[in-house]
């Protein structure tokens, strides 16, 4: 099932022609109108006509978040502020926040690629979706409402939190699709239980989950805890919100919204491109944006891209499932290690519960790491015999898999705090450390 079938399905030259055609436009449109752009350009010794095509895009300068925190709020955008219909930002939790603004085209092109991922998850007029990203400044809520409205679903904008009132509406106005992070469907999918709630009572059948990196093994845990089908979706403030790639109903790989944002994958060290399925850091070009247009934004996130045809009939491009972000990667006695590495091993070790902190610490000038994981209730009235092996299974598990010692410390169900958006999984000591 597809939104917009000409796109979705374009043969991969014509494609490159439309993208080509489009990045010129772009590129001129930003030299003209961007001040910060021209200068870069300038630097380089590259004219806006020395950009043919797609093939001239590694020329280009790279743009990063610092650069969006440096012209904070509005020195990157490409029209008047009267062009502007609406501003948000991410949370801005280290330093400065960057602000994104779109003009009315803008919304109607994130319209149209959330129209999109909805429908290949496929959710259509009939169903009914309960957003529960937050509304706000953060791009996830009203992104995903739109475009839900495009397709005709019915929207019901709960937004986070309240989940008492979440399990509620969910069962009172028949929701069938859930918009939220996966740690919060894992949050309300325990809630669903206390309340021993009968999956009879619920018309749950799909989740569209983001806003933060997830395992597979996640996926299985949330698709059995709460009887769905859990699709991925990709998406970051700066390039649009929600709806930069998202997964079809086959899961293998997110699709690229590429009319759109063209990708690459770039050595995070070097800088230089990479072919088709290396593993590197994503970058972005939005070639159709008015608003805030951007050239080569460095996203931070890890992961490969395929060209191959997918088997529901898609040439867009796909990235892989995002492993983590290169600020996310912890560095421990040396060592790179991504959360969600250890959540993987986490979730392969029967008794545990997808709950999990990890707490950095330095002592004697010497990095600790300790995880905090929650068991099952019933593994805690058992012998202490077996909860000293489960800690001994999760320690050389994580050994062998890290190649870093750990100190393992069971905890009761519910021990952990719960969160409503993104989950807090590190807590990293030694920031506040004088070292
Ligand atoms: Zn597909």
């Amino acid at each position: 099932m597809y939104w917009n079938e000409e796109i979705e399905c374009i043969g991969r030259s014509d494609l490159r022609k439309l993208q080509s055609e489009k990045l010129r436009k772009m590129v001129e449109r930003i030299y003209y109108n961007v001040p910060f752009y021209r200068k870069k350009f300038d630097e380089a010794g590259i004219k806006p006509q020395d950009v043919k095509g797609v093939e001239d895009l590694h020329r280009l300068p790279f743009t990063t978040k610092q650069d969006l925190r440096d012209n904070y709020p509005y020195s990157l955008f490409a029209v008047p502020m009267k062009e502007i219909v609406r501003v948000h930002a991410s949370s801005g939790t280290t330093g400065k926040s960057t602000v994104v603004g779109y003009t009315k085209e803008d919304l109607e092109i994130w319209s149209e690629v959330i129209a999109r991922t909805l429908t290949s998850a496929g959710i259509t007029s009939k169903d009914v979706i309960q957003v529960a990203y937050g509304y706000g400044l953060f791009t996830g809520g009203l992104g995903v409402h739109y475009g839900a409205e495009k397709v005709g679903v019915t929207v019901i904008p709960i937004s986070g939190g309240n989940t008492r009132r979440q399990i509620q509406v969910m069962q009172d106005f028949g929701t069938t699709a859930l918009a939220c992070t996966p740690s919060y469907a894992l949050y309300l999918a325990e809630e669903m239980q206390e309340q021993k709630m009968r999956w009879e009572d619920n018309s749950l059948r799909v989740g569209i989950f983001g806003a933060e990196p997830w395992t597979e093994n996640m996926r299985k845990e949330i698709e059995q805890s709460l009887s769905i089908t859990a699709i991925d979706i990709y998406g970051l403030s700066e390039i649009i919100g929600p709806g930069v790639a998202s997964e079809c109903v086959c899961q293998s790989g997110l699709h690229i919204n590429e009319d759109h944002f063209i990708p690459e994958i770039i050595d995070p060290d070097t800088l230089e491109p990479l072919e088709e399925g290396e593993k590197g850091e994503l970058v972005f070009t939005t070639v159709t944006k008015e608003g805030l247009p951007l050239l080569r934004y460095r996203t931070r996130d890890l992961t490969s891209l395929t060209y191959e045809r997918c088997e529901c009939g898609r040439t867009l491009a796909r990235m892989r499932k995002c492993l983590g972000r290169s600020d996310d990667m912890l560095i421990i006695r040396g060592v790179n290690v991504f959360p969600s590495q250890i959540e993987a091993v986490l979730l392969e070790t029967s008794g545990t519960k997808p709950h999990y902190q990890i707490i950095v610490d330095r002592k004697h000038n010497l990095d600790t790491l300790s995880l905090l994981v929650e068991v099952e209730e019933h593994f805690l009235s058992d012998e202490i015999r077996k909860l000293e092996s489960m800690k001994e299974k999760i320690r050389h598990a994580v050994e062998s898999n890290l190649g870093i010692s750990v100190n393992v410390n069971l905890v009761e169900p519910k021990t952990i705090q719960r969160s409503e958006g993104k989950a807090k999984r590190v807590i990293d000591n030694r920031n506040n450390l004088q070292s």
